[in-house]
């Protein structure tokens, strides 16, 4: 039996998750589901974000199932005060170093996208995003008072090699896998963090002689994304254009309610890492409670969670083929509906999921 912690946290992230764990269940059947409190969830029982409990949880499971955190009550309020800090100190305590992001426009999704359906037909690349470092980890980082008075604050932008070296090994292990190419996004005209990715990326390079690699700065990579997405198969970047970038990317799926991601580290071995799996997506507030949200990246989060955490790829295959078939029959939540389409509620699309299950 292999426990899986369920950290649903505040907005949709509840709604999103019970659909995730429901297809979970369907086809494992050796999975315990322990749920625990995150985030805002957290902080309205009187604990802090990320409370002991949960961490022990965490620490005894196989893999975290994880939602979404942060209201708009608590944006006021200093980082470690707020439903933010329970995410940041999962990845940072766990090492959860590569945050893996597929972006895939299913057969029948194309009118939903934000592009041309020519441009993203068969779409299917992956992000990779370096998560544990870069300017969101860096210290110094504060607001204060200089001695002039004024306010002000900074942030720092901070990689050592090994921490770029294990990320680029990360996506040149998936190119092998896939379309064999890699694009490493960087600012190395302006950053010397970027001078150092670039060149620590080159000398990755040389241990996977089969993957090509380009090099591309992000603001062009932010526009090539939406003018031609199908050059890419393996997108490489740091933390914080990372995020932007597959932001960007999930839209040209037609929903950022579509995207599932792994967030892999130095725990577990072989095929059975440990991880954290979340749609990228935060707590939407705008319809939270509502019923309505996509359910899509939480279930294809639990796929991943499958085939990184539980070295269960045929049910991975599974659930992913289920989704497929789910889009392909015409089931669209509102986010993705167009021309006046009936919406599925989030059960509704769950249920269409479920009967979809390759038996
Ligand atoms: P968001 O991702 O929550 O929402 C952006 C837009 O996308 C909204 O219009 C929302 O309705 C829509 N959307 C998101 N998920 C959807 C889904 N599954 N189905 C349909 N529509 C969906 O971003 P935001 O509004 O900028 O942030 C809201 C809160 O979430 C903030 O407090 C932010 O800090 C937090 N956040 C948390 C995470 C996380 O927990 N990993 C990530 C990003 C933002």
């Amino acid at each position: 039996m292999s426990t899986i912690a369920v950290l649903s946290g505040d907005g949709i992230g509840p709604e999103v998750v019970q659909c995730a764990v429901r297809v979970l269940r369907e086809v494992r059947l050796d999975v315990e589901c322990v749920e625990a409190l995150v985030g805002g969830a957290a902080l309205r029982a009187g604990k802090p974000p990320l409370p002991d409990d949960t961490r022990a949880l965490c620490d005894r499971s196989a893999a975290i199932l994880f939602g979404a955190v942060g209201l708009p009550e608590y944006d006021s309020k200093p980082l470690a005060e707020r439903p933010e800090k329970a995410l940041f100190s999962l990845r940072h305590d766990y090492e959860l170093y590569a945050n893996i992001r597929p972006v895939r426009v299913f057969p029948g999704l194309e009118g939903s996208s934000s592009l041309l359906p020519s441009l993203v037909q068969g779409l299917d690349l992956i992000v990779v995003r370096e998560l544990t470092g870069g300017i969101y980890f860096g210290q110094p980082k504060e607001r204060r008072t200089a001695a002039d008075g004024i306010e002000e604050a900074v942030d720092t932008m901070f990689y050592r090699a090994p921490e770029i070296e294990r990320i680029a090994r990360v996506a040149f292990e998936f190119a092998q896998q896939r379309r064999r190419h890699v694009t490493s996004v960087d600012k190395q005209n302006i950053l010397e963090t970027s001078g150092l990715w670039r060149q620590v990326v080159e000398q990755t390079a040389q241990s996977f002689p089969a993957v090509s690699v380009t090099h591309l700065l992000v603001d062009n990579a932010a526009m090539q994304l939406i003018r031609r997405p199908a050059q890419f198969d393996v997108i490489l970047t740091e933390n914080m254009f990372g995020d932007i970038l597959s932001d960007e990317a999930a839209m040209l799926t037609g929903s950022i309610g579509n995207l599932p991601s792994a967030s892999l580290g130095t725990r577990g071995n072989g095929n059975r890492r440990f991880g954290m799996y979340e749609p990228i997506s935060g707590t939407a507030p705008d319809i939270a409670g509502k019923g309505i949200a996509n359910p899509t990246a939480a279930i294809l989060s639990a796929a991943l969670l499958l085939r990184y955490s539980l070295d269960d790829e045929p049910a991975a295959r599974r659930v992913e083929q289920a989704v497929e078939s789910a889009f392909r029959s015409g089931a669209r939540t509102a986010d993705l509906a167009r021309g006046g389409a009936r919406a599925l509620n989030t059960t509704e699309f769950t249920d269409v999921v479920v009967a979809r299950l390759p038996r």
